[in-house]
């Protein structure tokens, strides 16, 4: 399985390219995709154990409190939840702090994670699921150090890894349909919209208009009436295709924000004509309603 983009890195990534250049929104743009990078890899190190196990990924919760926690692994006997760190360079880890260049990190991602983790318990124990869980800080880059590391701290480095994995391995067994279960019971546990706010303030009007290439962006599509055209890689498509993605991408920006004809022919940047942008909306909610 390839793992999917999360939320985070979709929505600054449409704004990246709907906005004109912007230093503090290219800032996001490469933290929150450096972010992405360090959970590829500690997927793929995962996966490549081949235990039997449940990965959820980009998992959002709701309960008396939000979540946005990168991974929660369900295995036989224990459930996981991993907070993937992509940071370079040297941090102290001094009391509550984390200290980097003299400077305290504004988001302690420790206690962010131990507050993630307690929504997680919080949901899992409303249900009663008898599998005990636990949580693991990972700094998953090479070239990082930690100072000041507490063996009782629930923090994972990188040269970690493997040796934790061993431990996973004791808790590995056959699936059965109680796993996935629960899996289902954390999926369904998410809020109804997307969490993620962007740093960077944004609004409809501001937003460049147009359909994208999913190939090369950031490149627009051209509209060569009957289908859409990338003048970049020259990749043909079927309008609808676009279109379909420009919705999506709307809906990941404004959730909750109604999308009609006008505003949907305006958003593809008038690529598409008033009945057929109609005819869109209607399936679109034919297949909501039903
Ligand atoms: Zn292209």
């Amino acid at each position: 399985m390839r793992l999917q983009k999360p939320e985070s890195l979709k929505v600054v990534e449409i704004l990246y390219k709907r906005m004109p250049f912007n230093s503090a929104l290219a800032e996001e743009y490469f933290v929150v995709r450096k972010g992405y990078e360090g959970e590829r890899k500690f997927y793929d190190l995962t996966s490549q154990k081949g235990f039997p196990m449940i990965v959820l990924h980009d998992v959002l919760l709701k309960k008396s409190g939000t979540a946005q926690i990168d991974f929660i692994v369900i295995m036989a006997t224990r459930i996981y939840l991993f907070e993937i760190k992509n940071f370079e360079g040297t941090i102290h880890h001094k009391g509550d702090d984390f200290i980097k260049n003299n400077y305290k990190l504004d988001r302690n991602p420790l206690n962010r994670a131990k507050n993630d983790f307690d929504i997680l318990d919080g949901i899992l124990r409303a249900n009663r699921v008898r599998i005990p869980a636990e949580w693991k800080l990972v700094f998953i880059n090479g070239n990082f150090t930690l100072y000041g590391h507490q063996p009782e701290v629930p923090i994972l480095l990188l040269p970690q890894l493997e040796e934790f994995f061993e431990k996973m391995a004791k808790t590995s067994a056959p699936l059965t349909n109680y796993h996935y279960k629960i899996a289902h019971l954390i999926r369904n546990s998410r809020p109804e919209s997307n969490l993620y706010k962007s740093d960077y303030k944004y609004d409809y009007e501001s937003l460049e208009k147009g359909i994208w290439c999913d190939k090369c962006e950031p490149t627009k599509m051209i509209n060569k009436h009957r289908y859409l055209k990338c003048s970049g890689c020259s990749k043909t498509e079927p309008k609808i295709d676009g279109v379909e993605r420009s919705i999506a991408e709307f809906k990941l920006l404004f959730p909750g924000k109604k999308l009609t004809a006008r505003i949907l022919k305006d958003w593809c940047g008038n690529m598409i004509g008033e009945t057929f942008s109609r005819c869109v909306i209607k399936e679109m909610d034919r297949k909501n309603n039903s």
